[in-house]
């Protein structure tokens, strides 16, 4: 067995599902399950209609008819009754929404599920009229258990014996199960999503507690890349890397993957392989335990940078041979639901990166309290991912770098994963260091002349 995922944008109209069959005709004899995310934009397009109901009282599903009702008017698919008592379920809720004016995040999980629970139906139905024995099912019902942390829900221990109680069935009587990526039930039969994105963790999850063979996930990309294309043109496929790597990009602007969608394979070692569908050809990249040495041996696996960061300086001489003091400022983080990315401490200081999206009028107001506090906006995490056992190699040549380029280092962190060196520039200047360390990294074996000296 084998689990397939497509993204959103791999099924996003009439023709990209013909393409998504006929990938999937070519595994066939490996027995596929297949998960599915919401067609297109069909999230964002969700997420609006929930928003102009609960601001302007205005009822308005035209946005998420449209693509769907085209893509079954298109394929000829005998579902649009059944897609009609979707939408007419739909149109309820944003009434209800609209008429209360209120949008919980129960309420918000539940709206969005409509994604992926119209694209698995209209989907299967097209498999099934090329002839696959295709089937429609909500993830809730083969296994999809999760805690009522809505909007991000974990998924519960029991669903590691429920799916495959409920899917191995199905894959041995030659069924293929079409499944919702995204979404689950709690405890209290409320539905609930695993985090924007969150397809990707379905179909791991699946893969693992079903010991599959392995797991390919399907995007419009060649794999993991070694940089950010739109920063770097010659950003190459990673061809291998490993689930700490995977992860670590997953968190460090390389969103080709969802942060925590590695965990489920990582525990049982399923390969996962991130395949184009729109180059079915490019080998992908393949993530599994194992180490293989990089093309050419590099030392540097990608390279990849988050905009938008804020740095806060906390210098205080009462952390001199204190107990107690970082405890205190990660309490005061906590306390107002700040999530604190790095961390970078000396004996008398401690410097931290926080997402930017953070109003930090009142954590700032308490940390003055036991400390001098400095909050510097507009920073960038520029974040090398590579083999540990080379981190002397790589940290001179990264800085030797940032020195050509006239670039000042504000704080330097290499992550307990120890795959991870990270440091942080000034916003404006991180896509040119980006673009100069894969030049070093990458290229310059290629364009000798180019090399940064
Ligand atoms: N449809 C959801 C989203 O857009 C989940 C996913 O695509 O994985 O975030
Ligand atoms: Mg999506």
């Amino acid at each position: 067995m084998i689990v397939m995922k497509f993204g959103g944008s791999s099924v996003a109209d009439a023709s990209r599902l013909r393409h998504v069959a006929d990938i999937i005709k070519l595994y066939v004899k490996q027995k596929p399950a297949i998960v599915l995310s919401a067609m297109g934009d069909t999230t964002d397009h969700l997420l609006d209609a929930g928003n102009m109901a609960l601001t302007q009282g205005k009822v308005d599903i035209k946005n998420v008819e449209k693509l769907h009702s085209a893509t079954i008017k298109t394929l000829k698919l005998p579902v649009q009754k059944e897609i009609d008592g979707l939408f007419d379920e739909l149109t309820r809720l944003l009434s209800g929404i609209a008429l209360i004016r209120e949008l919980t995040p129960r309420t918000k999980d539940y709206l969005v599920s409509f994604g992926e629970r119209l694209s698995v139906r209209i989907a299967s139905a097209f498999f099934q009229s090329v002839k696959m024995n295709a089937k429609a099912f909500d993830a809730f019902d083969l296994g999809f258990l999760s805690n009522s942390n809505y909007t991000q829900a974990e998924l519960e221990k029991e669903s590691w014996d429920l799916i495959p109680q409920k899917i191995q069935p199905l894959i041995k009587g030659n069924v293929i199960p079409v499944i919702t990526g995204f979404i689950a039930k709690d405890g209290k039969g409320n539905i609930t999503t695993l985090g924007r994105g969150g397809s990707d963790l379905t179909a791991t999850m699946i893969a693992a507690a079903c010991r599959a063979d392995e797991i390919q996930v399907w995007k419009d990309v060649d794999g993991i890349l070694t940089a950010d294309p739109r920063i770097v043109k010659n950003a190459k496929p990673v061809q291998n890397a490993t689930y700490e790597e995977a992860s670590e990009l997953a968190y460090y602007g390389a969103q080709v993957l969802h942060p925590r969608a590695m965990q489920p394979c990582m525990k049982t070692g399923t390969p996962v392989l991130v395949k184009n569908s729109y180059n079915v050809e490019a080998p992908g990249t393949r993530i599994e335990h194992s180490q293989v040495p990089g093309a050419k041996n590099r030392p540097v696996r990608a390279i990849t940078s988050r905009r938008n960061v804020t740095l806060v300086d906390i210098v205080s001489t009462r952390m001199l041979g204190q107990y107690g003091f970082l405890a205190e400022v990660f309490s005061i983080c906590a306390k107002h639901n700040v999530s604190v990315d790095m961390v970078a401490t000396s004996e008398v200081s401690v410097s931290l990166t926080l997402d930017s999206n953070y109003d930090l009028s009142e954590v700032k107001k308490e940390l003055s309290k036991i400390a001098a506090v400095e909050v510097k906006t507009e920073k960038a995490i520029v974040s090398i991912i590579g083999n540990v056992k080379r981190s002397s190699e790589i940290l001179v040549r990264a800085f030797r770098i940032c020195q050509f380029l006239g670039v000042t280092v504000q704080m330097i962190s290499q992550g307990a994963s120890k795959v991870n060196i990270s440091f942080i520039v000034n916003d404006a200047e991180a896509a040119e260091v980006v673009k100069s360390l894969h030049l070093d990294f990458f290229e310059e074996a290629e364009k000798p002349s180019a090399k940064v000296n």
